[in-house]
């Protein structure tokens, strides 16, 4: 259990009695009130299967209106609640942590407009991210965000987490593609901030406030999201490199060389992708090198496209930055190298427990972390190994080990955020804080800040019952 592993204590909220289920019934009728133990397991475990909670109920409303009226309930009973999207947060945030109640958005999961002119649609916060990105390429347009978990992940919970994944480099992050956002506030209060306009300067940008916040602030219910025209020609390379250097400077010339239609670039070292291919029996396109770069292009033209990719391939080996690498248009072998690279994320888990690390350090320093924590765990790990989004200055390090260990935690934090704090980079790229981070927040927000979060979270939600025990840390801490 989350409460006992990391030694949290139960706030002072109502626990559940018979009479709350059946006002809950009352609202969603019986079969949307999951109460039988078998049923709410899954709701109370994480992807990673680190964080376990004790909920006893889970509830899955199909409107606004019922979740104004579950949480207007939750207020005046002081009953807390876990909002809980795909349920493939990474950070512990979607599950609870004690009883509280789980909120689940899969029945929320209307299309509800889409306006091919300015690319806007607008959904529930339940739709499921390939879903709406499947929608969008049959109107020629596209999600503006890409992940891993796009087959299970809700847009709700990419908003609440504000998730980035391999094309913020080219669209940006939700802040920028996010055009309006409906949201209920802890008294059940609906916040009407759904417009679908690019320009909308009509004093606080609410919708913000709800983007990131991880359910602390209020339950997205509702999304309009700009999405880009659905590209004409894409193009994927994947490289063998000799030295994380070099990777540096690959990105460096990627950009000059192909400009406007670069869409991702991503890392990975030799023990990301040996693991992956081991571990999950994918196949690795080229043969083995210390380091991978997966280049993407987006374009309007095919043929030009490729043939700046491939130019590019043979300047980079010619100069010995690229030691092997294969480029292809063709949408089985493009598959074949994406799946291999977002795979990395859960192939460890194949073979014990996994640490994952989602942090942002100054390119210059992207990789710094890797070979010191190797040296920290020495052969207490199977394996330590980083990959991510260089573009974005985001690595994940994923420390493989043959079962979860209080030791080896402790070898490894605070340790790893007191390097990123002097690296002056953030705890926090694009997971979240969730439950796992809140007492490391202080490593990358300074207490001014962190006190008008707080303030905000007072104002907002009073009573403290949305997503209690994640991304504030405690007073005292
Ligand atoms: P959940 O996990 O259910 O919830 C996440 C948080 O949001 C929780 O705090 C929850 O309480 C809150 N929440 C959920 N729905 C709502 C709502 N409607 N209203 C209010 N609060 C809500 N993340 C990235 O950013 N980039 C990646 O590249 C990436 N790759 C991944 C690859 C894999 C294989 C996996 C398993 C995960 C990956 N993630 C990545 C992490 C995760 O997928 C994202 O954080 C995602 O946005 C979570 O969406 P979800 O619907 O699963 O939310």
């Amino acid at each position: 259990l989350s409460a006992d592993k990391y030694n949290v204590r139960r706030k002072a909220f109502a626990s559940i009695q018979a009479r709350d289920v059946d006002y809950f019934k009352s609202v969603l009728g019986e079969e949307r009130v999951l109460t039988d133990e078998a049923d709410v397991l899954p709701f109370n475990i994480d992807w990673i299967k680190n964080c376990r909670g004790q909920s006893s109920v889970v509830l899955k409303p199909k409107t606004t209106q019922e979740v104004s009226n579950i949480l207007s309930y939750c207020n005046q009973r002081k009953l807390a609640v876990c909002p809980q999207g795909g349920n493939t947060g990474l950070v512990g945030g979607s599950v609870p942590v004690f009883d509280e109640i789980v909120i689940n958005f899969m029945l929320m999961n209307k299309i509800i407009s889409l306006d091919d002119v300015s690319g806007a649609l607008t959904c529930e916060a339940g739709c499921i991210l390939e879903n709406l990105d499947n929608y969008a390429r049959e109107h020629n347009l596209i999600m503006p965000l890409d992940l891993g978990a796009k087959g299970t992940c809700h847009i709700g919970g990419n908003v609440s987490t504000n998730a980035g994944g391999v094309r913020l480099l080219r669209y940006g992050n939700l802040h920028g593609s996010i055009l309006g956002v409906e949201a209920v506030k802890a008294d059940g209060t609906i916040i009407d901030c759904l417009k679908a306009l690019k320009k909308d300067n009509t004093g606080y940008h609410l919708k913000h406030l709800f983007i990131g916040s991880e359910g602390t602030l209020g339950l997205v219910t509702k999304v309009a999201i700009h999405c880009p025209v659905k590209p004409k020609a894409v193009t994927v390379g994947f490289f063998g490199v000799e030295n994380f250097d070099n990777i540096l400077q690959l990105y460096k010339s990627a950009k000059s060389s192909l400009g406007e239609i670069l869409s991702a670039f991503e890392m990975a070292d030799n023990g990301a992708i040996s693991t992956t291919s081991k571990n999950l029996k994918l196949p690795n396109p080229i043969s083995d090198y210390p380091f991978y770069v997966l280049v993407e292009t987006q374009g309007s033209n095919e043929v030009h496209d490729e043939e700046k990719l491939t130019k590019f391939l043979s300047k980079e080996m010619e100069s010995g930055l690229i030691l092997d690498g294969t480029v292809t248009s063709e949408p089985a072998k493009m598959n074949t190298i994406w799946t291999l690279r977002e795979s990395i994320s859960g192939a460890g888990l194949a073979r014990g427990y996994v640490f994952k690390y989602d942090v942002s350090l100054p390119q210059q320093n992207y990789y710094d972390l890797v070979p010191i924590l190797r040296e920290r765990l020495g052969d207490k790990a199977i394996g330590v190994y980083g990959y991510g989004h260089i573009g974005d200055g985001n690595i994940h390090i994923n420390i493989t080990v043959p079962e979860y260990s209080k030791e080896i935690a402790s070898l490894m934090e605070p340790f790893i955020f007191e390097e990123v704090a002097k690296l002056k980079g953030s705890i926090s790229a694009e997971h979240g804080i969730g439950f796992r981070k809140p007492q490391y927040m202080h490593y990358s927000k300074d207490e001014s800040s962190l006190q008008m979060m707080r303030d905000l979270k007072n104002l907002m939600d009073p009573n403290g019952i949305l997503n209690p025990y994640k991304v504030l840390p405690e007073v005292n801490v």
